[in-house]
């Protein structure tokens, strides 16, 4: 499989600026970015082409051989590789220590100064899952226990990576896990701190790679999380758990796991905000003389009274048999919306005893008697 080329990826032309690039590149990482585009593999994958090209592109010396020798003159040719960079693409860690201030406001900074100095703490990747939940779940908040397949910390060495305790400092960066470069500018000689390519910014490279987890510090495995969801929960809702994302490669901090709320439809009830709408559908005779009937509840159900002359159209409203808000006390209503059942196929005696009807005087329509108008229902359920 041949790679693209890096202009044509960033889609810039072959003397596009430095600036040009970054924009370029912030542009796409946006686009890509997996908060936006949760389980899509290809975004993924676009997401990790654009740090590799940009990962070359930014660096001078890099984007020189790039341009004379093409992918070959930057380790790219060869797939397969250790993973990490050059071989097989960049991971997602990589992409997030290396380019992480690409995604957070202006790029005035960036490498403008000293202020990111330092030492590069690894984080691990936030990690997302979906977790379906039921009107009555909703209703009343749940703990929920998911088993989810993560990065964790290598048992062999403790998460360190190391085969040992054995560390050289790393010799791009003195161990200081940044390099300083002085160019001259327009403006005079200014000096630019980015992160040593060689230790991504550790200081320090391990002598002897632990055998498990090949000097990452991490391996895949599985945890068993309980989750605390509380009530009131919607679709589309995301929940924050701390650190029970991936672990970080050679013991940084772990990622944050991203619970994200699905809804199961309810056979009965649907939802609208905290309220929830329930249409009752009544026979002519029962609206006509009153009857009483059994409403489907979260939980349960209650015995409702139909008034001799309901309309059709009508809406009774049960205080506080919706659901609760999630940020407060409050909790919605249940609205019963009550549609008369028209019939649309008669034996022929029903038809004799409704054309008797017909032209009975209490079933002409009495408009000054009617019921209200669809806006002035509308009010009623959204008061
Ligand atoms: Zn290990
Ligand atoms: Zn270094």
């Amino acid at each position: 499989m041949g790679k693209r080329d890096f202009y044509e990826i960033l889609g810039i032309a072959k003397n596009a600026s430095e600036d040009e690039i970054k924009k370029a590149y912030r542009k796409l990482a946006i686009k890509y970015h997996p908060d936006k585009n949760p389980n899509d593999k290809s975004a993924e994958e676009k997401f990790k082409e654009a740090a590799e090209a940009y990962e070359v592109l930014s660096t001078k010396e890099k984007r020189q051989r790039y341009d004379q020798y093409g992918h070959a003159g930057v380790g790219g040719a060869a797939s397969g590789g250790g993973g990490g960079f050059g071989g097989g693409g960049m991971n997602m860690d990589d992409i997030f220590s290396q380019f992480g201030d690409i995604f957070g406001g202006s790029f005035g900074g960036f490498g403008g100064g000293g202020s990111r100095g330092g030492r590069r703490v690894n984080r691990g990747s936030n990690l997302r899952v979906k977790v379906k939940m039921n009107l009555t779940e909703i209703a009343n908040g749940v703990e929920k226990k998911i088993k989810v397949n993560k990065q964790v910390a290598c048992n062999t060495c403790s998460g360190s990576g190391a085969k040992g305790t054995a560390y050289d400092t790393c010799r791009m960066c003195n161990g200081s896990g940044v390099v300083t470069k002085v160019q001259q500018t327009m403006l005079g000689a200014m000096q630019t701190q980015t992160t040593c390519n060689s230790c991504h910014g550790e200081g320090k490279l391990i002598k002897d790679k632990c055998n498990t987890c090949h000097g990452e510090g991490v391996v895949r495995g599985e945890e068993t999380i309980s989750l605390n969801i509380p009530a009131g929960v919607a679709e589309g809702m995301q929940l924050n758990v701390s650190g029970k994302g991936n672990a970080a490669v050679r013991g940084g901090i772990n990622g944050d796991l991203i619970v994200l709320i699905e809804e199961e439809e309810h056979p009965e009830l649907k939802r609208e905000g905290q309220h929830l709408v329930y249409n009752l559908h009544v026979s002519m005779p029962d609206a006509i003389l009153g009857t009483s009937v059994d409403i489907p509840l979260v939980e349960g159900k209650a015995k409702i009274k139909i008034d001799p002359g309901t309309q059709s159209g009508k809406v009774l409203r049960l205080k506080g048999k919706g659901l609760p808000d999630v940020n407060s006390y409050y909790k919605g209503d249940l609205m019963v919306e009550i549609s008369v059942y028209t019939p649309s196929t008669l034996s022929s005696d029903e038809k004799k005893m409704i054309e008797q009807l017909r032209d009975s005087k209490n079933f002409k329509p009495n408009p000054a008697k009617n019921q209200k108008s669809f806006f002035e229902r509308m009010k009623d359920y959204f008061e």
